[in-house]
């Protein structure tokens, strides 16, 4: 059998297994990726970026629909999905293409198939030609997650689909019924009911994102239904069955069942972590996910893991810096993760982007906090562009020093930088209250937000 030795081997090409590669090269280590599908794992391949792609066609739709109001009344004439979807696999294989170069450039060896962990030194890839056994000193295991498929009568059907499917349709369904109103729901049912597919979220809470800030959840929820999502909250799905045309699906509410029909069912209730697949090492695997200490180091010496597996937020740009600190730390050099700045985005109409604490998790620490708010209606830029909707909230503890924030908004996903700086910064809502923003910016709603924390902010009226 084919044998091949290296300092460091990564198993999985996703964020936090590409970026381990790339930051091990860089620091002079012999770097083997093991990937099955394609490099980019599901962020690039069948999440966040293509997306992100998908969603840019329903903004464009909404601002169609807005025209009128704008000055320029037009219409859609034709929506041609399949269109939409080619240029999301044009954006996906330009980034794939950039990744294996920049890979290769750094004289990363790509291994393409299934990888299987032999022992903590040892794996066998079964490449399209033949098996390779990878003999390496390190290794870190960035096997990610897939999309949970829970035990509902029915889920097996042609037309109930994943996210990963939901990327791919080429026709836009009249009807879909979305299951779970987390983040890849409400990211699903922004983008197809922009563009005119009448969507329905069943949610099992009592509440959509359960673990975002309660304000900006009900404020979000407001707006949802408002633009024509219909929710049905405190439901579980118990039966989906085919029909003529598509699918009828049967929810329980309260003792009450209901039963509605749709052309495709999504179901988006979370992902399963990949970690079942590691049964020769006898790692230390709680609840799925792999633990390990603060260097991204297992309960085996030289074993690392990073990205999803490890368990907690699933978020691409948190797998990169997990991957980059898991690589720094297995070649010698010490580096951790900030877990206390870890911003996180939902790509909804308007979007959601949160760092640090949230008011209720902050109580629930029994931390004292001081809370500013102002919202986007009275912002000058928010005005001009016709987006009134959300607010900032910025949450510091009794000595003003910023621990949390979240915005409901416009472009909140590009603003939580902000955020996310003061808080590794360790800065005082005084710091952002007395940096000048530039006039008129969204970004002016965190300065008015942090003025107001002081009781000084400046386009808000005197509160009683
Ligand atoms: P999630 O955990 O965010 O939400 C799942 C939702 O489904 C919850 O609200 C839950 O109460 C509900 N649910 C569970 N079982 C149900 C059932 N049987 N019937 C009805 N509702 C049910 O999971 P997700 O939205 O699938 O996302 C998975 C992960 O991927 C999350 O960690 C998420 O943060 C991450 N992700 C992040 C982004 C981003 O950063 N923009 C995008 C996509 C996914």
């Amino acid at each position: 059998m084919k044998k091949t030795n290296c300092t460091l081997a990564v198993l999985g090409g996703g964020p936090a297994g590409y970026v381990a590669a790339i930051r091990s090269a860089q620091l002079g280590a012999e770097v083997v990726i093991i990937e099955e599908k394609d490099l980019g794992g599901v962020c690039l391949n069948r999440g966040c970026i293509p997306t992100k792609a998908l969603l840019k066609t329903s903004e464009i739709a909404t601002t169609i629909k807005r025209s009128k109001e704008f000055g320029l009344e037009s219409t859609i004439k034709d929506k041609n999905w399949n269109v939409a979807v080619d240029r999301k696999n044009r954006v996906v294989k330009n980034l794939n293409a950039g990744l294996e170069q920049i890979l290769q450039s750094r004289g990363v060896t790509i291994l393409r198939g299934k990888g299987t962990v032999l022992s903590d030194r040892k794996l066998l890839v079964q490449t399209d030609v033949e098996p390779i056994e990878v003999n390496c000193e390190k290794m870190i295991l960035t096997t990610g997650a897939v999309p949970l498929i829970p035990p509902i009568r029915g889920i097996d059907l042609e037309d109930v689909i994943s996210s990963h499917e939901a990327l791919s349709l080429y026709f836009l369904p009249e009807s879909m019924i979305i299951i779970g109103a987390g983040v890849i729901g409400l990211e699903f049912a922004a983008m197809f009911s922009h563009v005119g597919v009448k969507v329905t979220v069943i949610e099992l809470q009592d509440k959509i994102l359960p673990n975002e800030d309660h304000e900006i959840a009900a404020e979000l929820l407001k707006i949802m239904k408002r633009r024509g999502i219909s929710f049905k909250l405190s439901a579980s799905v118990i039966d989906i069955q085919k029909e003529v045309g598509g699918l009828s699906v049967t929810y329980l509410m309260g003792k009450k069942e209901f039963t509605q029909s749709c052309e495709k069912v999504l179901v988006a209730v979370g992902r399963k972590l990949n970690s079942d697949i590691f049964e020769k090492l006898s790692l230390n695997i709680v609840k799925g996910a792999v633990v390990v200490d603060e260097n991204m180091e297992t309960n085996l010496k030289g074993v690392y893991a990073a990205g999803d597996v490890v368990g907690g937020k699933q978020l691409a740009h948190l797998a990169f810096m997990e991957g980059k600190v898991a690589a720094e730390n297995a070649l010698g050099f010490t580096s951790k993760v900030n877990y206390n700045a870890v911003p996180s985005c939902i790509y909804t109409y308007p979007e959601v982007a949160s760092v640090g604490m949230t008011e209720e998790e902050a109580k629930q620490k029994g931390i004292s906090v001081k809370v500013g708010r102002f919202d986007f209606r009275n912002n000058g830029r928010a005005l001009t562009l016709g987006e009134r909707e959300g607010f900032v909230k910025v949450i510091a503890n009794q000595d003003n020093i910023i621990i949390g924030g979240q915005i409901l908004g416009l472009n909140a996903s590009e603003m939580i930088s902000e955020l996310t700086l003061a808080i590794t910064l360790k800065a005082k809502a005084d710091d952002l209250a007395d940096m000048i923003h530039p006039h008129p910016s969204l970004s002016e709603a965190i300065w008015e937000a942090c003025g107001d924390l002081l009781g000084r902010a400046i386009h808000q009226i005197k509160r009683k």
